[in-house]
């Protein structure tokens, strides 16, 4: 995300995001913080081209995201186009959004066979592969309304590696679980992230962000506060806002 003159990126009148410029390294581990109503949620989205920012641009792997380049002018992409962007980044919600009609093994392989239309037998042999790496071998036929909120989570994380994307962008993705839950997807996070996936992830969990990340962003009202590696955002932060929030989370 490169905004260097600052400029916003606004719902009507409100400008959400105001200037955020930012890098995420291949193989590296983003977390942001911030508080609730800061434009965590909205940074995201806007990578992906969920929501349209009013100026600056977005690359991912070095590819202009929603827009085509012609000399200083820039052209929406069609639908299809950024389908298929959006195919090259994983999105992992709080709230799992898995296909409540499909099996476990099903909701992995749903997006490879329809969006990608790669072999059937190939998909499902790889969509099992995912869901043991995610512990969950023996869940495969279940469906979401017969898993725990963690096992959903950690099927949502298989799904969003079943498209091999570049990066994962995860929001909140512990936040609707239960205390006890909690952990099994942190150690999934934890896995990933010591395999070199690229990933972007709004969480709540400091413990999380001190052993994983390899940078942290502290983001209030649309900006970014202060970043750093986490022993100095998190020890040591720089600012009061970060400060004060830390005390509130910790
Ligand atoms: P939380 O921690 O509660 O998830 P957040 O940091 O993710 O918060 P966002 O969801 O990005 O925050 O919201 C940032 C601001 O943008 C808020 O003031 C919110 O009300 C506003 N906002 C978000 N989406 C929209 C929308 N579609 N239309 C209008 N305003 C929106
Ligand atoms: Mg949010």
């Amino acid at each position: 995300v490169r905004d260097p003159h600052r400029r916003p990126v606004s719902f009507g009148a409100l400008h959400v995001l105001r200037g955020v410029d930012l890098v995420a390294h291949a193989g590296t581990v983003t977390v942001i913080l911030g508080p609730s109503g800061s434009g965590k949620s909205t940074l995201l989205r806007s990578i992906n081209h969920l929501e349209k920012v009013d100026r600056g641009l977005i690359r991912v792997g070095g590819e202009l995201i929603g827009y085509r380049q012609s000399g200083n002018r820039l052209h929406e992409l069609s639908e299809r186009q950024i389908l298929k962007q959006r195919a090259g980044i994983g999105f992992v919600f709080q709230n799992f959004n898995l296909f409540p009609h499909l099996t476990a093994l099903e909701n992995v392989a749903e997006a490879p066979v329809s969006a990608l239309r790669r072999p059937k037998a190939q998909v499902y042999e790889r969509a099992r592969e995912l869901l043991a790496r995610v512990d969950l071998a023996d869940k495969a036929d279940a469906y979401p309304r017969q898993l725990s909120g963690g096992q959903q989570q950690r099927v949502a994380i298989a799904r969003a590696l079943a498209l091999e994307p570049q990066l994962i962008l995860f929001d909140e993705p512990t936040s609707a679980l239960d205390p006890e839950l909690v952990g099994e997807v942190l150690d999934v996070l934890r896995d990933l992230a010591a395999t070199g996936t690229t990933m972007i992830v709004v969480t709540h969990e400091i413990g999380f962000a001190r052993e994983a990340a390899d940078n942290v962003i502290f983001m209030d009202e649309g900006q970014i506060v202060e970043q750093g590696p986490p022993a100095q955002v998190l020890d040591n932060p720089r600012h009061d806002r970060t400060r004060t929030f830390l005390s509130k989370v910790l």
